[in-house]
């Protein structure tokens, strides 16, 4: 068996326009067994007077609901479809996570913000954000809400070099990994930002295998995510030869499937 739990659709504003239905026939082109549709959650705009326009609007969830939801009853003899979200957490939207969560067979968490939608961690990381981001992670893992951890190496978009804040980082990282035995990802979709010089070495953002190389002195279960912004990201090659060609020699426990709770 093999999953993809990280696919998003058009309605987070920055994936292709296609239909939902093309990622569900690049996903068995693919041969995947399993295909989660993710997509970037909806947060309780009211309480926000300036709507983020790069995610999914609650006016739109019906609407992802009930396609995907079609789909999994069309292509059952296929390939298991599930439909949940990727959210950033902050302990101050539980309830509507908790609400979001009824109605959906997953969540997985990609913490892209230091603020609710403010405050990009690409745009820079301190030793301070690291322990923010860290905390943030933790109490995902912890809500019980999550089952999966989304580009925990996310942070070295806004890292200049990697030290021991980072190293720190990343084995906090695989220690609540493995106190909640939930699975982190290495991301497909971090190639799309191309590489940069990062100590000295023109490497990607992430997968960074100097995080990687932490993460593979524990057990802790690691698993690829596409991150699929287009239904081509799904049954693209390139990607996945190039991360495990920058993986290569580590021992990461890896799996193909996960626990979804
Ligand atoms: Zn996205
Ligand atoms: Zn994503």
């Amino acid at each position: 068996m093999k999953g993809n739990y990280h696919t998003h659709t058009y309605r987070c504003h920055h994936a292709t326009m296609e239909a939902d239905e093309a990622y569900v026939k690049a996903a068995i082109a693919a041969h995947f067994d399993i295909l989660a549709f993710t997509d970037h959650f909806p947060f309780d705009y009211t309480e926000y007077p300036c709507p983020f326009h790069d995610r999914m609007d609650l006016s739109e969830v019906e609407d992802y609901l009930s396609s995907i939801r079609s789909l999994k009853e069309k292509y059952a003899d296929q390939i298991q479809i599930l439909v949940g979200y990727e959210a950033e957490y902050y302990p101050e939207h539980l309830e509507h996570y908790k609400k979001m969560r009824r109605d959906v067979d997953l969540m997985i968490v990609g913490q892209h913000f230091k603020r609710c939608l403010d405050m990009d961690y690409a745009d820079g990381v301190s030793d301070e954000d690291l322990d923010l981001l860290a905390e943030q992670l933790e109490g995902a893992l912890s809500s019980g809400l999550f089952c999966y951890l989304a580009h925990p190496d996310y942070f070295m978009m806004g890292r200049n070099h990697w030290d021991e804040a980072c190293e720190r980082f990343a084995r906090r990282v695989a220690e609540m990994s493995l106190r909640y035995n939930i699975p982190i990802e290495v991301n497909l979709g971090g190639l799309k930002y191309g590489k940069r010089v990062i100590d000295g070495e023109e490497v990607y953002n992430y997968p960074y295998r100097p995080f990687w190389e932490v993460i593979s002195q524990y057990p802790c279960k690691v698993i690829y995510g596409v991150d699929a912004h287009a239904s081509a990201n799904l049954t693209d090659e390139f990607r996945k030869q190039e991360v495990e060609e920058l993986l290569r020699g580590l021992s990461l426990n890896l799996v193909n499937t996960i626990e979804i709770k």
